[in-house]
């Protein structure tokens, strides 16, 4: 880490409070920090002998991408099937993750989190995984920020475990992991699912977070399938409803998907506050309705809604930008072209990704104080031109190979596309092999197989 000055940026998006705009913008980073921003001319005075300059011409500079919601240790289930909530295949999916060998482990989490470092996510939220001690280290390897959690469950699942033993294994998680990789991991409580946590566990949960200080997350309303089976496991109960009645609800809990929710339920998640997190490419690939959920009503309401990309198994990708143009079929679900604008959807990815992650008061804008996450997009792309309107643009025409330049916490994690700190193609290689026996310890290798001929 040093001081930069980043310069000549043809616009800068700050997402601060105004959503301040620069042309010929710049930023100026000491440490792991963002000491000033605003135009070039400004900031050239501040350069002193020890400041390395960095020409952001032909390019955007704006905070980096907030992925809510990323499953790094589920990454070899990519390109298995689009029917994993089919009964027989989602316990083959729970395994996967349960019984991965650790390099497997470690390989998906680093590949997962070089694609998203590569298309512009400087932070990102995992739901939950086992393999705790492979996905911190990744992310340390990796130069992300991230929160982290352990995945608990004690009910109607493979992987379930007695209430008390879930409590501890959440409890000493937290306690060994927090402020990990230089305080850039967070380690949170993580509910798996609504159908696979008894009531006591809610409460307790709730409870030990407020103890610990951390959030919780927890999946929710997935696809009425579920939402079925949860009625008939909790006498008819909606999932947020028993929630609400177990004590769950509140600020430091993010829910992710809510695809499936009554009024009164997306109401309940208004009135505590709930962080709420839309996946809506996992419905594209799975068919699970995503559009049909209440987001576009809840966001209007003041609800905090971010996004995420969710499993490789589910979208089967981590582009955010892929994510963010996803949001733009409510528009057609509505009828109607002004549902999720550009600017609400740069919004909900990064200023409502930050409060969801309850990260707010470091990242996700471009202000004096505020850490030093940030991205610069190449605009001199096909896809990009003509240029009028870059917030349009970003959004409409962008994807994850726009981004040029990374930087977290001040230090430059890739340049000119090049990762810095990882040996890319290493990565890569190890991947391949590690899926490729995760898959078959699982017994997915068959659902995997391709249905053309192949000679
Ligand atoms: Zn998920």
């Amino acid at each position: 880490m040093g001081k930069y000055l980043i310069k000549g940026a043809r616009y800068v998006l700050t997402m601060d409070r105004e959503r301040t705009v620069y042309t010929d913008g710049a930023v100026l980073v000491d440490g792991d920090r963002i000491v000033q921003v605003g135009k070039s001319a400004e900031l050239a005075a501040r350069v002193t002998p020890d400041t390395e300059v960095i020409d952001a011409r032909d390019k955007l500079l704006m905070p980096g991408l907030i992925n809510a919601h990323l499953h790094l240790t589920q990454l070899h289930i990519k390109g298995c099937t689009t029917d994993f909530f089919t009964p027989s295949l989602i316990p083959k999916l729970h395994l996967l993750e349960h019984t991965q060998d650790e390099e497997a482990a470690y390989y998906s989490a680093l590949c997962s989190c070089i694609e998203a470092l590569k298309t512009g996510t400087t932070a990102f939220a995992d739901p939950g995984g086992y393999a705790t001690a492979q996905m911190v280290q990744a992310v340390d390897v990796s130069g992300l920020r991230a929160v982290i959690s352990r995945s608990l469950a004690d009910f109607g699942t493979v992987v379930e475990e007695p209430t008390d033993q879930a409590i501890q294994a959440g409890k000493e998680f937290v306690e060994q992991y927090q402020g990990a990789a230089g305080g850039r991991v967070k380690a949170w409580l993580s509910l798996r699912t609504e159908r696979m946590v008894s009531n006591e566990l809610c409460r307790r949960i709730q409870i030990l977070a407020q103890e610990l200080g951390v959030g919780i997350q927890s999946h929710v309303a997935s696809c009425r399938h579920w939402i079925d089976v949860h009625k008939e496991a909790f006498r008819g109960l909606t999932p947020v409803e028993r929630f609400h009645r177990s004590g769950l609800l509140g600020p430091n809990l993010l829910l992710t998907h809510c695809n499936f929710l009554t009024a009164r339920e997306a109401d309940l998640l208004r009135e505590h506050d709930v962080r709420v997190c839309h996946c809506p490419t996992s419905g594209f690939i799975l068919g699970m309705g995503t559009l049909h959920g209440r987001h576009v009503e809840m966001y209007k309401d003041g609800v905090c809604l971010s996004i995420g990309s969710d499993n490789a198994g589910a979208s089967n990708f981590h582009d955010m930008f892929r994510v963010m143009y996803a949001l733009t079929a409510h528009r057609d679900h509505h009828y109607d072209a002004c549902v999720f604008s550009p600017e609400d959807i740069l919004d909900i990815c990064i200023v409502n990704g930050a409060r969801a992650l309850l990260w707010e008061e470091e990242i996700g804008s471009l202000e004096p104080g505020k850490m030093a996450d940030l991205i610069l997009l190449d605009l001199n792309r096909p896809e990009w031109l003509p240029v009028l309107n870059p917030v349009n643009n970003l959004v409409h025409c962008a994807t994850g190979e726009s981004v040029d330049t990374v930087m977290v916490g001040g230090k430059i994690l890739m340049q000119g596309r090049r990762v810095l700190f990882v040996d890319e193609a290493e990565v890569l290689a190890k991947t391949q092999e590690a899926g490729l026996r995760a898959a078959e310890k699982a017994g997915l290798l068959k659902t995997a197989a391709m249905r053309w001929p192949v000679r």
